[in-house]
């Protein structure tokens, strides 16, 4: 079993090559180590796989990659690279989400249909929804995207279904807010744990009562290869945690985890953001035989563990 990894050094991507070669996949994972973050995060989220034999790196833009070389008849093709973000994805830098995203992703998916690949699974997002017309939200809502950034995961989408005419199948995965080990320094839950650990505060966007459908980054992976090895569930499939939450309700439990009292600064909702996101799972559980296993409190802990230990400081996490 060989897989190629697009974005294997970023968060979702290489908690996936650990669980491919865990499976006894053969793994070659693509990253270009974009500065969206500090690229010494990514070399960290590597740190268990450069040591293993089933893995190797091609350092690399996805838009200049020898990908006809890389992809074979019998390749497993994921494909998460993507410049993420929402707020980001306004002005000047937009150019580099069409870039990453768009462009990356419909050379990907050329290259594959000429290697007779049967199957992409690629990372769409909930952001192609918006401000979704009914909740928990299925695949058959109509999308809506808010922010730049959802409009180039909804034209990933476009760019899924017509190679899907050319014979791969193309599964988009709409992940809903992955969280835990690893997730990327731009994001809330991520801060509020520095925040608890170093005594920095926390910027709050909006009154606290958005919400969230949160989902493990464990139970993210499971879907994804999920969606490789069963059945086609494309062209796309929502992966959410099942756990709802709002952003005061997170700050509740990370002050219950870490005991500390988080310094919180309240400012205006910034563009792009939604109120709510709320996954119908119904396809890949059925489909798939899929279905969350980790609860907030419980990932949030993990994730808080994380924080610590790559910040180097130690304390108690409340059980
Ligand atoms: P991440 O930024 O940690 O990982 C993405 C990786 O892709 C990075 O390591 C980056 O260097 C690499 N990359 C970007 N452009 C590239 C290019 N042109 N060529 C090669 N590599 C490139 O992000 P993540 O949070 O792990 O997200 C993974 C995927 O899931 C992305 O497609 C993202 O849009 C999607 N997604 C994530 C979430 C979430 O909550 N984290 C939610 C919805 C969708």
């Amino acid at each position: 079993m060989r897989a190629i990894v697009t974005g294997c050094a970023g968060f979702i991507g290489s908690h996936l090559c650990e669980r491919l070669v865990a499976d006894g996949w053969r793994v070659t994972g693509i990253d270009a180590f974009t500065d969206y973050y500090d690229r010494s995060e990514k070399r960290a989220n590597l740190d268990e796989l450069v040591h293993e034999s089933r893995f190797d790196l091609v350092e690399c833009d996805l838009n200049r990659a020898p990908l006809g070389r890389l992809l074979h008849e019998g390749t497993a093709v994921f494909h998460l690279a993507a410049q993420p973000g929402v707020r980001a994805s306004f002005g000047d830098e937009f150019t580099r989400y069409l870039h990453d995203n768009v462009a990356a992703t419909q050379r990907l998916f050329e290259v594959a249909a000429e290697r007779g690949i049967e199957r992409v699974v690629y990372a769409s997002s909930s952001s192609v929804y918006g401000d979704a017309p009914e909740y928990p939200c299925a695949e058959t809502a109509g999308t809506a995207p808010r922010s730049p950034y959802g409009v180039t995961k909804r034209t990933c989408e476009d760019l899924g279904r017509i190679a899907r005419q050319a014979g791969v199948e193309t599964i988009g995965l709409r992940y809903f807010t992955v969280y835990g080990p690893r997730q990327r320094p731009d994001m809330a839950m991520r801060r509020l744990c520095e925040a608890a650990i170093d005594g920095s505060t926390f910027r709050l966007f909006g009154d606290g009562h958005q919400s969230r459908d949160f989902t493990y980054v464990t139970d993210a992976v499971d879907a994804t290869v999920r969606a490789m090895v069963g059945p086609d569930a494309g062209p796309v499939l929502n992966v959410g945690g099942g756990e709802e939450a709002t952003m005061n309700e997170v700050i509740e439990i990370i002050e219950r985890l870490s005991g500390e009292e988080l310094s919180i600064e309240r400012v205006p909702v910034q563009r792009g953001d939604v109120v709510r996101t709320c996954a119908d799972t119904s396809l890949a559980r059925s489909v798939l035989g899929w279905h969350p296993r980790t609860a907030l409190a419980d990932g949030l802990r993990a994730e808080l563990e994380f924080v610590e230990e790559r910040s180097g400081s130690r304390r108690e996490v409340a059980a």
